[in-house]
């Protein structure tokens, strides 16, 4: 019987394992380097393409392994020019990211879970359930594809990355570090930790393992409401996960690692936005060094919440600004085409009429 060997995914090796895999095969360990880069530095997906590799060790590789890589499927562009892209997975689960242009910079939003299991009552996501956890190749590829998607459509990469599509970054703790170790990594994506922002929902566990180690780069926590009963009610995981709890865990992010922390308000109409819930918002935030952005709520089909008047956000933005806090108001960026926070779950998007292009 044919005795077929059950081939690798390569990007799943360190590049000492690659090292090792062609010392054993009797080549030299320094092609295992080599691979490496042609992997992550200039993301070939084809051995045949690695020109510095001799044919009997591109053999050796498709005998022993297979890329398993991601590719935007579509993207829609929206009048404000934010791009959401469709991402394909090898196993045929989709994820979403968005390209947002503000500015000069170019902002990518990436996913770091098919789905997600929190069911946060205001997020499209949430209505999915959990699917799986993205590898960190994963995580990687939509960085790479969407840098390239950036250089065509505005001619310039990207200025900064926000874990903040779909998923709880802080459920797939281990794959988001080392995506993010690799897109920071001197021979491979070169970025500073600096431009990548990690977005929780909170939880707590999670942002403490961030200051044990000691991250380089930034945190955002959605809060969305500064009052336990509240905040459970539109964010489950708070019960778990309560408001003392996640200052404590805040604070000693903040004492671990001396950055501010972005806190995310999303003002949704008659139910956080009074002047009482701005007094709360700006006392919690007072607990830790914070800079506080508040969004303007996105309708999602199917959710019985609406965007504050233009009136009560005023009102809601004076009430804060008596506390001295450092604050952005957000505007809603790619709203017609569902790429605004919250707004990102797969459905739609391949039976859209506005579809630009296929790539297929
Ligand atoms: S907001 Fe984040 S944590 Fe909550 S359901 Fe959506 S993706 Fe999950």
């Amino acid at each position: 019987m044919h005795n077929q060997i059950k081939k690798q995914d390569i990007r799943k090796l360190t590049r000492e394992q690659l090292a090792g895999f062609f010392r054993k095969s009797g080549k030299s360990s320094f092609k295992g380097k080599q691979v490496w880069e042609w992997l992550w530095k200039k993301h070939v997906l084809d051995f045949d393409d690695m020109t510095n590799i001799s044919l009997n060790e591109r053999n050796l590789l498709k005998e022993n392994f297979l890329v398993k890589h991601t590719n935007i499927k579509d993207y829609l562009v929206s009048k404000d020019q934010t791009i959401k892209a469709a991402f394909l997975l090898y196993d045929g689960q989709s994820v979403e990211g968005v390209l947002i242009p503000v500015g000069g910079r170019i902002t990518a939003c990436i996913s770091s879970q098919a789905g997600c299991s929190y069911s946060c009552v205001f997020c499209a996501t949430g209505q999915m359930g959990f699917i799986r956890n993205l590898g960190y190749a994963e995580i990687y590829d939509q960085v790479v594809r969407l840098t390239s998607l950036s250089v065509e459509k505005y001619n310039k990469g990207l200025s900064n990355i926000v874990f903040m599509g779909m998923g709880e970054p802080l459920a797939n703790y281990s794959n988001v570090i080392s995506a993010v170790n690799l897109i920071c990594h001197k021979n491979a994506l070169s970025m500073s930790p600096s431009r990548i922002t990690l977005s929780t929902a909170g939880i707590v566990k999670g942002i403490n393992k961030l200051a044990q180690d000691k991250v380089k780069f930034n945190l955002a926590v959605s809060l969305h409401s500064a009052e336990n009963d509240k905040r459970s009610r539109l964010m489950p995981l708070n019960k778990k996960n309560n408001l003392q709890d996640l200052a404590s865990s805040l604070k000693n992010f903040y004492r671990a690692t001396n950055k501010r922390i972005t806190i995310e308000y999303l003002l949704i109409d008659n139910f956080n936005d009074s002047p009482d819930d701005a007094t709360a918002l700006a006392k919690y935030c007072k607990q830790f060094p914070a800079k506080i952005n508040i969004i303007e709520y996105n309708p999602v089909k199917n959710k019985p919440f609406n965007k504050p008047s233009k009136n009560k956000i005023e009102m809601f933005i004076k009430t804060l600004e008596k506390f001295n806090l450092i604050i952005n108001i957000r505007k809603s960026r790619g709203s017609d085409v569902n790429a605004a926070c919250g707004q990102l779950a797969i459905q739609g998007l391949f039976n859209s009429e506005q579809i630009i292009t296929s790539n297929e």
